[in-house]
């Protein structure tokens, strides 16, 4: 009779194991997340710049707002800016980093949206060393022969190439690349005479530092942001495009400019 009663203590204390496990295990499941591995580089300001240990910036906020409403984990890895691009293999990895949309990079990746069509190739200059034309612009004939900090791998980079090699406003010019804006700007007067960057991060560069001067380059067209996501990733890109399509009818990368346009710390 005590036997009886033994196993089926046991077998109950079995079936309390067994329910325990199931238990911990599916909230095990729930808390495990998939990734979104965001690809950034973090010296562009206002778009992603680190503040203390973290890197922030509208991209950041927008990786933030895409992370949320697909209910994934996000991971943000800051690299080299020309690695980006021809870095994203994964399904669960997105380029955000300011990325203009040029028919050579959708060879490579697939694009969203554009969610930042107001920026064009500006020049960071000692105070006073250029003089802007009528329209508050520099020509690029002023330019010529000078040696031009450019991030390497941008399309500020690729102007200032291609144009060099076909003779055109920055005839005579020679690019110097460096790892970011920031580092080039830091070079003024040392290792180059001016540096070619984005509009917004050329402003926010020149705004911290008393020294510098930013203004627009002559004879350039505009360029638009977009996120870049793995070639043939319709799901994703299309879930990216409609995130973005709502955050822009929101107004909230307007917002989110606007509290990220001091971004540099001093
Ligand atoms: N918009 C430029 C490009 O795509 C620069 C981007 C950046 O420096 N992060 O090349």
């Amino acid at each position: 009779f005590l036997e009886v009663i033994m196993k089926k203590i046991l077998v109950i204390l079995l079936i309390i194991v067994f329910a325990c496990s199931l238990f911990v295990l599916s909230a095990c499941e729930k808390d495990k997340k998939t990734v979104l591995y965001v690809y950034t580089e973090s010296g562009f300001p206002p778009f992603e710049y680190s503040k203390g240990d973290e890197i922030v910036g509208v991209d950041i906020e927008i990786a933030k707002a895409i992370a949320k409403e697909l209910g994934m984990e996000l991971v943000v890895r800051d690299v080299m800016f020309d690695s980006i691009v021809s870095g994203i293999n994964e399904d669960n990895a997105i380029g955000l980093a300011g990325i203009t949309i040029t028919p050579d990079r959708e060879q490579a990746v697939d694009f969203s949206i554009p969610y930042f069509g107001d920026a064009i190739q500006y020049v960071i200059y000692p105070k006073g060393a250029l003089e802007l034309n009528d329209e508050l612009m520099i020509e690029g004939d002023l330019l010529k022969n000078k040696v031009l900090g450019v991030q390497t791998g941008t399309t500020g980079d690729n102007i200032v190439q291609v144009e060099v090699k076909e003779g055109g406003l920055f005839a005579g010019a020679t690019a110097k690349g460096y790892d970011n804006a920031l580092i080039a700007a830091d070079d003024i007067g040392s290792g180059c005479d001016y540096v070619v960057i984005d509009r917004l991060t050329a402003l926010q560069i020149a705004a911290a530092n008393n020294n510098l001067e930013a203004s627009q380059i002559a004879g350039l067209d505009a360029e638009s942001y977009g996120i870049a996501v793995k070639k043939g990733n319709k799901v994703l890109l299309n879930a990216i495009n409609w995130i973005l399509h709502n955050l822009l009818e929101e107004g909230k990368i307007d917002q989110w400019l606007e509290e990220h346009s001091e971004s540099i710390e001093e």
